[in-house]
């Protein structure tokens, strides 16, 4: 067995026997990993307040050869976020965020830019609940970005031409069509040229400052609706948390 040492954020955990959990945590170092964090569902255990989903710490754990689910032996919080907690729709978020980078990234591979993303958009839940709907759609298309998968938006999937009069983008094929190739392939839907530069200013903008972008109401439906339709054709499901984010929407619509 190997010691490693890195700083961790736990998106996920599900009940071992009585007394035990097994955590999914997307750490810095060694990308998402999952390990056995021995006795901390017992009452007055050393784990009380470190086994929080969404909380900031530093991790230490064995990794085992022949599997790949790993013995968590310390997690000593830096941050709990316990502001996220006050406000409904800041945990629905991260509870997306923590489904989408547990989908996307495979177990044991590092990515520490993913790891900055997720912890810069779990501070801006905190720090600006109500700017829910733009965190998310920032958290999006910088993921895709950093995994590789962010569709092209500089030139027409079909014909390849880069001067467009309107713009149909494509969730399914990973891209945009001028109006002659949208005819061809049926593909898409009309999204305005506004929508598609603030995609590319999301992408390549420091997330502090993406996130104080200031967006109308027809470019912020058309940027949810074009990330939705391009994220649900990579999922076989819709992710759980989408499901409870809807139904923040109908009750707050305001704030979401
Ligand atoms: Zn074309």
């Amino acid at each position: 067995m190997a010691i490693h040492k890195t700083k961790s954020y736990l998106l996920r955990k599900i009940p071992l026997r009585e007394t035990s959990w097994i955590a999914t945590c997307l750490t810095r170092s060694y990308g998402k990993i999952k390990g056995v964090i021995k006795g901390a569902r017992q009452e007055k255990s050393k784990w009380f307040g470190s086994c929080e989903l969404f909380t900031y710490s530093n991790l230490i754990y064995f990794s085992k050869t022949r599997t790949n689910l790993h013995l968590i032996t310390e997690l000593s919080l830096i941050n709990s976020h316990s502001r996220l907690r006050n406000y409904l729709e800041s945990i629905a978020h991260a509870s997306y965020f923590a489904e989408l980078v547990d989908h996307f990234l495979e177990e044991g591979e590092a990515h520490a830019d993913i790891f900055d993303l997720f912890h810069a958009a779990i501070g801006a839940l905190e720090d600006q609940p109500m700017s829910c709907h733009l965190i998310a759609r920032t958290f999006e298309i910088k993921l895709l970005y950093a995994l590789g998968f962010f569709p092209n938006l500089t030139e027409c999937l079909g014909c390849r031409g880069k001067v467009f009069k309107v713009i149909y983008f494509s969730g399914r094929q990973g891209g945009i069509f001028c109006e002659s190739c949208y005819e061809q392939s049926q593909s898409g839907f009309r999204i305005s040229h506004g929508c598609a530069q603030a995609m590319q200013f999301l992408a390549r903008t420091d997330f502090q400052r993406a996130v104080t972008l200031k967006l109308g109401q027809q470019i912020s439906q058309e940027l949810g609706t074009a990330m939705r339709q391009f994220l649900d054709d990579r999922f076989d499901k819709q992710p759980k948390s989408l499901h409870f984010i809807s139904q923040l929407k109908q009750t707050y619509p305001a704030y979401v």
